[in-house]
């Protein structure tokens, strides 16, 4: 089935601006009960989508409405942390008179996953190793709601994203740049030109992946960087390799059950023990490491249990993403789960709020506000990936030569595959075209 607010956000190349890039029409061809609007961006030091409503709630509403009614939604739930109150008077002027209700949440990690937007907006469980959809409802991102808006009133394409810079910068700061940005000219300009080439977290803290290479690209995923020393905690801890960190959990856990006690998904009531995967590195290779395997499946990979439970600073996330290999390499059925019925009895009292994760991964001094700024970067050249979001990469439809206008699609998606198109994001010359598409600025 079609409808027309679908078939823009397709031809605008929208995707999940909050994560792993989903293409956005395919959520809006489902029908649902609920549209949840998920403002409660989580991750420390990265406020976009703060600044992102308070600038822009009018379109980020419209979106919503015109994306519950491809869905057929009924009610549409913004979910916002109630202590942004200069977000909340700006959500509550645009949503006077629409319909649109606000679910205020705590400040604690990660009230961002969907599970937990899910279950705050409706009280809702969602089941084991499924979607919101199963339960009625259709999670979306503000900035992929924005896009949203002007996909379908001006057929705009996503050229852009909002992100945050903050960490070891001059000034933090957010900000809207054209995809394909590198990160470098987006660091400078906070004011900070690095010498060498300081680490940066690729969309957060707790779930960005470390960048030295400050050449690559800002995406239509990207939230934010945090540049950090090379000598501090989160890097180091990012730097280790996949076996020295095995071995160490090896040798290390005393099995003390905090990973678990913490984990957000087993306070929701899920099946999921990751202290029970940690004694999975002692069975590698051998015959019931499966069975151990079944407590990581339903991670969400926040990395609560790895930077902030564990007092032995091992690593039962990496685990249970392991785990997860090990299932799907092996031949064991899949694992028959339970459903919960309820939250755990101490869910309420184990969440961890925003102030005490940012002590402990050691970001105090850089917990600054990253305030909005129109300076709009230009930047001379741009590396824009063929694929950004879940699904097949996008085929080329530009040449090396060719000139290309902002907003032209450069990138489809072939017959009936997943994806999402891609589009110029500056004015210029096609310079090279393999895996990414460079465009130099003319
Ligand atoms: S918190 Fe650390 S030491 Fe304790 S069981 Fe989990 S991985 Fe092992
Ligand atoms: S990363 Fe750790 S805390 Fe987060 S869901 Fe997975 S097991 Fe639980």
């Amino acid at each position: 089935m079609t409808t027309p607010i679908a078939d823009s956000a397709f031809d605008a190349g929208v995707v999940g601006a909050g994560g792993a890039g989903f293409p956005t029409h395919v959520k809006l061809r489902a029908k649902a009960e609920y549209l949840l609007i998920n403002g409660a961006e989580c991750e420390p030091l990265l406020h976009k989508d703060k600044e992102l409503l308070k600038r822009f709630a009018p379109d980020v509403i419209q979106g919503a409405i015109l994306a519950a009614e491809a869905i057929g939604a009924n009610r549409i739930i913004c979910g916002i942390k109630e202590t942004y109150h200069d977000v909340i008077h700006a959500v509550e002027q645009a949503v006077e008179g629409t319909g649109v209700e606000l679910k205020l949440f705590g400040n604690f990690y990660p009230s961002g996953d969907e599970y937990v937007v899910v279950w705050e907006c409706t009280g809702r469980l969602i089941p084991p190793a499924g979607l919101p959809v199963h339960v009625g409802c259709v999670v979306s991102n503000v900035e992929t709601l924005y896009n949203v808006a002007l996909a379908a009133r001006d057929g705009a394409p996503v050229t852009d994203s909002f992100l945050t810079v903050n960490g070891l910068v001059g000034e933090p700061l957010s900000l809207r740049v054209p995809v394909g940005t590198p990160i470098r000219d987006v660091v400078a300009l906070t004011g900070f030109v690095p010498s060498n080439d300081p680490a940066v977290l690729d969309g957060g803290a707790m779930m960005g992946h470390l960048r030295t290479d400050l050449s690559l690209p800002v995406t239509k995923t990207t939230g934010g960087y945090i540049v950090l020393p090379n000598d501090h905690y989160l890097v180091r801890r990012r730097s280790m390799t996949k076996t020295d960190m095995h071995r160490k959990g090896h040798s290390a856990c005393d099995q003390c059950t905090y990973c678990t006690e913490f984990c957000p998904r087993y306070l929701l009531g899920y099946e999921i023990e990751p202290h029970k995967v940690m004694r999975s590195l002692l069975f590698a290779g051998q015959q019931n490491e499966e069975y151990w395997s079944k407590w990581g499946q339903l991670c969400c990979e926040c990395n609560l249990c790895s930077l902030y439970a564990c007092p032995e600073d091992l690593d039962p996330k990496d685990a249970c993403v392991w785990s997860k290999e090990v299932l799907r390499e092996s031949d064991a059925p899949p694992p028959e789960w339970v459903q919960p019925e309820r939250p755990h009895a101490f869910s309420e009292h184990r969440k961890l709020p925003l102030s005490k994760l940012v002590r402990r991964l050691g970001l105090e001094k850089y917990d600054l506000p990253a305030p909005w700024t129109d300076t709009f970067v230009e930047p001379e050249r741009v590396t824009i990936p063929l694929k950004q979001h879940i699904g097949r990469a996008c085929e080329p439809i530009v040449s090396t030569g060719e000139r290309v206008e902002r907003g032209q699609p450069i990138g489809r998606i072939p017959e009936g595959e997943l994806g999402a198109p891609v589009h110029a994001s500056i004015t210029g010359q096609v310079t090279a075209v393999g895996e990414s598409i460079t465009i130099e600025r003319t």
